[in-house]
């Protein structure tokens, strides 16, 4: 069977981007940061010397008041070794049913732990304390062993909502009542800080395990760091050097997270409020109805233009704007740190254009 391994890659003859809210992903190293990155003292990190990844990965488990870190490549990579490392296979995980560990991994829960994952249902990415409770089978030699709940901070595909802390709360002691460990994926953990005030500690403190994507609105070009008890990161190492994962001078990456922890946190105010001007701008275009944006994620229905959002976002891309979709008429625009409040206006422009 073939495998359609072709990358996102736009057309050729495109006319020059003016704006990228394609996703906060797309960032550029700035040139402080990479100053940082030239200046990192650097080792051998499979052998524990290299000094720049090991101060990160302590700076983060201090920061989220957890025993101890390890520093990944990647996001997937968090989640595919923490269900590893929690789940045996023929495990059960509930997970919202948009959770990006459901819908955008390849499978790898089930390829490479044996795990099912059950999808919750729920508004915007979120489940309630009632639709977990549901979901929890009786122990029986039928049911599969439900050891794992994940949660999403903040939930991507629920519009980057953020889960309210008692909610978050009274998941995680649900599921710890019924023998489960708790997940955290916080791909955008501190969008959800900023936009809270909640301090991140607090916010994390009922899940056993949670990471951090720094190539997200942190804007580094590499880099997650998982974090748990001394025993979880143990094992949780075994998986990284089992999938390669396990690196060499990783201080050039790792200053870079270092650096985005000093200078890129208490920005992302700026991609929430250029976030809501957005919303307020697309409400204004007619035929577009914009959802609520609470932290950097803006969504929007197109359907209303009688194009699908696959359509709406080629016409867009062709007047210079790049926009991802998320459904057949469901758009979305994101803000991160290559966006000003003039990009914004200069997207809500071209939208009027490609609309009208
Ligand atoms: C981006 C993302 C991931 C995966 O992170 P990568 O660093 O791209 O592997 C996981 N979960 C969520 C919610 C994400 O948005």
């Amino acid at each position: 069977m073939a495998i359609d391994y072709a990358p996102l890659v736009p057309p050729a003859g495109l006319p020059p981007l003016l704006v990228n809210l394609y996703s906060d992903t797309q960032t550029k190293p700035t040139a402080g940061m990479k100053a940082a990155m030239m200046d990192a003292e650097v080792g051998d990190e499979q052998f524990g010397l290299d000094p720049t990844t090991n101060a990160l990965a302590e700076r983060m488990a201090k920061m989220m008041g957890k025993e101890a870190a390890v520093f990944l490549p990647s996001g997937t990579m968090c989640n595919q070794i923490a269900i590893l490392t929690h789940c045996r296979p023929g495990d059960e995980i509930l997970a919202h049913e948009s959770a990006h560990i459901l819908t955008s991994e390849g499978g790898g829960a089930a390829a490479l732990t044996g795990a099912q994952i059950t999808g919750l249902r729920g508004d915007k990415g979120l489940f309630s304390a009632d639709t977990l409770r549901a979901g929890i089978r009786s122990k029986s030699r039928y049911s599969p062993p439900q050891t794992l709940m994940e949660v999403e901070q903040t939930a991507n595909s629920g519009g980057g909502v953020v889960w309210p802390q008692a909610q978050l709360d009274e998941v995680a002691a649900i599921a710890h009542e019924a023998g489960m460990a708790t997940h955290m994926d916080g791909a955008r953990l501190m969008n959800a800080v900023v936009a809270s005030g909640i301090p991140v500690a607090e916010m994390v403190k009922s899940y056993d395990s949670l990471w951090l994507d720094f190539t997200k609105g942190l804007g580094t070009p590499i880099g997650a760091v998982l974090c748990g008890s001394h025993e979880f990161i143990g094992a949780a190492w075994r998986w990284k050097q089992r999938l390669g994962g396990s690196m060499r001078q990783s201080g050039i990456i790792a200053a870079a997270c270092l650096y985005a922890l000093d200078h890129n946190i208490d920005r992302l105010a700026d991609d929430h409020a250029n976030a809501k001007a957005m919303v307020r701008g697309l409400g204004q275009i007619p035929g577009l109805v914009p959802e609520d944006a609470t932290t950097n994620l803006v969504f929007f229905d197109c359907s209303a233009t009688g194009m699908t959002a696959g359509a709406f976002a080629d016409k867009a891309r062709r007047h210079g704007l790049a926009l991802s979709t998320t459904g057949q008429y469901r758009v979305r625009a994101c803000t991160h740190l290559d966006v000003s409040a003039a990009d914004i206006d200069t997207a809500l422009a071209i939208l009027r254009d490609v609309v009208g």
